[in-house]
């Protein structure tokens, strides 16, 4: 079936990729959902990771927002790995057209990939909500306790959309805009379960869409083409001669 799908993508001049956690976590980022970080999480913490990383948490607890978030979220940052080199190459030879992404760790932006729609934000962003300042992901990093603007002594935040708080309708207007117009449609690490992914594929009328993860997944009957294999390894091939 790979070679199959190689096949298709040569005869592609649109494709566009969907960025799901598996992709980030053959970088070497953390899966917090993992069973045994679950466990970890929910016993070091006494709340699940959802509840860690939410709009109430970073509100009403800013101080135990930070310790998980600097502790468990941005402590070991992925570095992209071959097969966001891969995507790029066949962003270079133009048959890769946009990439979409539900992970917060810039993988896209440091492979210098292009046309990337970020669905959850970059931890990369930071910014004081009050007079706007931005702020890399090192200063939260180096901070002790709640990262304060030097400018107005307001605590910032990171540039990521946290549980429960309101998707960015403009995103994911582009998000489901590229997919309606690509030929092709590569969903990388992800099942396609869930309202986001659907809403982003869910205008898609061509007959090439291609979902990569793991394990088989009851949804994997509404891909044209299921691959339960690394992305990377999928990747590589493809983007190879
Ligand atoms: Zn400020």
């Amino acid at each position: 079936m790979l070679e199959k799908v190689k096949q298709l993508l040569d005869e592609s001049k649109r494709v566009v990729c969907i960025m799901g956690p598996e992709a980030m976590i053959e970088c070497g980022g953390i899966d917090l959902w993992a069973p045994d970080n679950l466990f970890r999480i929910e016993k070091t913490y006494g709340k699940s990771p959802e509840e860690m990383l939410s709009a109430g948490e970073i509100t009403t607890r800013k101080v135990y927002f930070y310790d998980f978030y600097k502790k468990e979220v941005i402590k070991n940052l992925p570095k992209p790995g071959p097969a966001y080199e891969a995507i790029r190459t066949l962003q270079d030879a133009g048959i890769i057209h946009e990439v979409i992404s539900f992970n917060i760790y810039g993988l896209e932006y440091h492979s210098n990939i292009h046309n990337v729609i970020e669905l959850a934000g970059s931890v990369y962003v930071n910014y004081c909500p009050v007079c706007k300042k931005l702020y890399p992901v090192d200063y939260v990093q180096q901070s002790k306790g709640v990262p304060l603007c030097e400018e107005c002594k307001a605590p910032i935040r990171p540039n990521i959309r946290l549980h429960s708080e309101k998707v960015q309708n403009n995103l994911y207007t582009q998000a489901s805009l590229a997919c309606k117009n690509a030929d092709m449609i590569l969903v990388l690490g992800m099942t396609l379960s869930g309202n986001k992914i659907r809403y982003c594929t869910g205008h898609y009328e061509g007959d090439r869409l291609v979902v990569v993860h793991k394990e088989p997944h009851y949804t994997d009957k509404y891909a044209d083409y299921a691959l339960n294999m690394p992305v990377t390894d999928v990747m590589t091939y493809l983007a190879n001669e």
